[in-house]
């Protein structure tokens, strides 16, 4: 279990993250919802140990991680951009991180990854070779074969569209559930973080506005905010749709005849 006590984390005398404390259990999917700004990739900057917090602490498993350097966490993140190796195959991607840390993963382990990802066909291809969901699979089978604590992901699916999106949110939910590995996910987009997770973390301004399971938020917004940007967004997108094109779709009101 992840908890974490009363985080605080300012640059320059600006507070970013003011007062964050709430636990995680193991196995769970949680989101970092937020707009632009809010504090979220601090945050999950703070899990992973490459930012320094300015005051609180960290606990994993009962142990306080407040000061123990990223390297020896063991938890591991998926960075925005993917941050592949462009003179490597995709397969010597995956492996990367094995050359110092040999036999983490079996080779089984990695073809069962290969595998659920969905990689088998495409490890040969050069980076360059791969389109945005390829990659983004290819970032998470580099970082799953390193059988981190907690696996972090900032904006995964941001960069990906349609169909591309749902594929990689089922395999992060499947390989979540398989290993049993906590995820902790950043996004700004309110139906992918109530579609994907077991819990929403909302944060404005580096303070929590709520922390629920995704049916909480959605039928008792505790604060202002939660309610008027967070729900309504998905309101306003709901009711553009169905005022250009009627309350019911053809085929559902066909359906219900
Ligand atoms: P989000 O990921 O929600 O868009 P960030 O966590 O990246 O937000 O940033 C939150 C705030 O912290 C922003 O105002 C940003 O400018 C500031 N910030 C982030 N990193 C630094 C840094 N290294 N030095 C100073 N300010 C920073
Ligand atoms: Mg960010």
């Amino acid at each position: 279990m992840l908890e974490l006590k009363n985080i605080k984390k300012s640059y320059d005398n600006k507070t970013i993250l003011n007062d964050i404390s709430l636990k995680i259990e193991t196995g769970e999917i949680v989101s970092i919802l937020g707009p632009s700004g809010s504090g979220k990739t601090t945050l999950l900057n703070v899990i992973l140990g490459l930012t320094e917090i300015s005051s609180g602490q960290i606990i994993f498993d009962g142990q306080d991680l407040s000061k123990v350097p990223m390297q020896n966490r063991g938890f591991n993140i998926v960075f925005q951009d993917y941050a592949l190796f462009p003179n490597l195959n995709a397969y010597d991607n995956i492996i990367y991180g094995l050359r110092n840390k040999p036999g983490i993963s079996t080779p089984e382990e990695v073809a069962e990854l290969v595998n659920l990802l969905g990689l088998k066909e495409h490890l040969k291809k050069r980076i360059d070779q791969l389109s945005g969901g390829q990659k983004q699979r290819v970032a998470l089978a580099r970082t799953l074969v390193m059988k981190p604590k907690i696996l972090l992901l900032d904006e995964p699916l941001s960069a990906l569209d349609g169909v591309i999106k749902e594929s990689i949110k089922e395999r992060i939910q499947l390989i979540a559930k398989q290993y049993n590995l906590t995820t902790i996910i950043v996004t700004h987009d309110p139906e992918e973080a109530l579609t994907l997770s077991d819990k929403v973390l909302i944060i404005n301004e580096g303070k929590i506005s709520q922390f629920d399971r995704p049916q909480v938020i959605v039928s008792q917004p505790q604060t202002q905010f939660v309610e008027k940007f967070i729900l309504s967004q998905l309101r306003i997108k709901r009711d553009n749709i169905f005022r250009l094109f009627g309350n019911l779709p053809a085929a559902a009101a066909g359906a219900a005849r």
